[in-house]
């Protein structure tokens, strides 16, 4: 980029991204970090006062009035892939494209998601927890094989795909549901189903993959955990809100479904886990799916990269751009 380039601004909404990233920006750009969840008033107040050109964001609501807080705004990139914390409408109407870090993070999602099924099928933390307080369960414990069960994938891209991969030694039987790509149909040996009923009262585990959107918002309620077998287990890697919580709390304590291994929660941070933690088995981390070494680096740099492109004049990457015109 030319030293003309050197007064152009980047706001982080949040922590500071991998160094390999900031290094990259800060040799082209002028970059600032806001606190991390910040209120949305707050976000658009200092957007308002630094008029960033570009904003990469980590957390927080990006919305209109965000967005329009900066007359020099002219690109959003994703620090990662999910942008329902974005107002993409809006960044439309005002002709910002929106990017995301398209490949960066799917490997870490879905060995994320697998590790949680093996947790939740072996009690992992739970065991953990009682050979640290000196119980010894040998005799007393049986946990269950994932090998040669139905694993039911709620959205098959990116994660869903490599999840498919990460589990084929195990020799389940996989059933997708995915609307989107249900006319051009599904490999060999998947199931795809046109429903969410048949995969939910086949699927020993159900794991979620989709994004959140009006269509997938409260998508696994009530009556979706009824359709479940009573020994299944419930992984959710992709946003809280796609899982109705006091739904899954009264599953949980009823017994409608075995267990539930969550990356994601409908607030973040929760306000009041113990509700959850206590309805029945969990295994619960901090929305850390991508959060590994390698994909931090990953994120880091395509975001940096799809901001510096943007900036430079250059048509954005087509892979990544959410809201191409047209
Ligand atoms: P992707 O865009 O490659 O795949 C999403 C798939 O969901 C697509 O095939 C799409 O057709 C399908 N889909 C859309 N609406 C659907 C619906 N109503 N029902 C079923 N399927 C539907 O995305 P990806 O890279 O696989 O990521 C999936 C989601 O995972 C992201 O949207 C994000 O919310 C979440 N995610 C979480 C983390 C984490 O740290 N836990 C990290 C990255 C992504």
């Amino acid at each position: 980029m030319e030293p003309g380039h050197k007064r152009l601004k980047v706001m982080i909404t949040g922590n500071r991204i991998a160094e390999e990233a900031m290094q990259l920006l800060e040799k082209n750009c002028i970059v600032e970090c806001t606190p991390p969840y910040l209120p949305t008033e707050e976000l658009a107040a200092k957007v308002a006062a630094v008029k960033p050109d570009a904003l990469l964001v980590r957390v927080g609501k990006i919305t209109r009035a965000v967005l329009q807080a900066s007359p020099n705004l002219r690109v959003v990139a994703k620090h990662g892939i999910g942008v329902d914390n974005i107002d993409v409408a809006a960044a439309t109407e005002l002709k910002i494209p929106v990017l995301i870090s398209a490949s960066a993070n799917y490997e870490s999602v879905a060995e994320h998601a697998l590790g949680l099924m093996l947790a939740l099928a072996r009690d992992i933390p739970y065991l953990d927890g009682r050979v640290r307080g000196g119980h010894w369960d040998k005799t007393t414990y049986l946990g269950r094989e994932l090998f040669g069960k139905t694993l039911g994938l709620i959205g098959f891209g990116r994660i869903g795909r490599r999840l498919r991969e990460l589990v084929a030694p195990f020799r389940m039987k996989v059933i997708v549901y995915d609307p989107f790509l249900w006319e051009r149909g599904f490999p060999a040996d998947v199931t795809g189903v046109e429903t969410l009923e048949p995969l939910l009262s086949a699927s020993d585990i159900v794991s979620i993959h989709c994004p959140l959107t009006a269509e997938t918002r409260g998508l696994i309620g009530r009556q979706e955990f009824r359709m479940m077998k009573k020994s299944s287990l419930l992984v959710n890697t992709s946003r809280g809100e796609v899982v109705d919580e006091e739904a899954l709390i009264s599953a949980l304590q009823n017994g409608e479904i075995a267990g539930a291994g969550l990356d994601t929660f409908s607030k973040e941070p929760p306000e009041e886990i113990s509700r959850l933690a206590k309805a029945g088995k969990t295994v619960l981390s901090p929305h850390v799916g991508a959060s590994t070494e390698e994909s931090i680096i990953r994120m880091g740099v395509a975001a940096a990269e799809n901001i510096l492109n943007v900036l430079a004049g250059s048509p954005p990457s087509r892979e990544c751009w959410v809201n191409p015109p047209g």
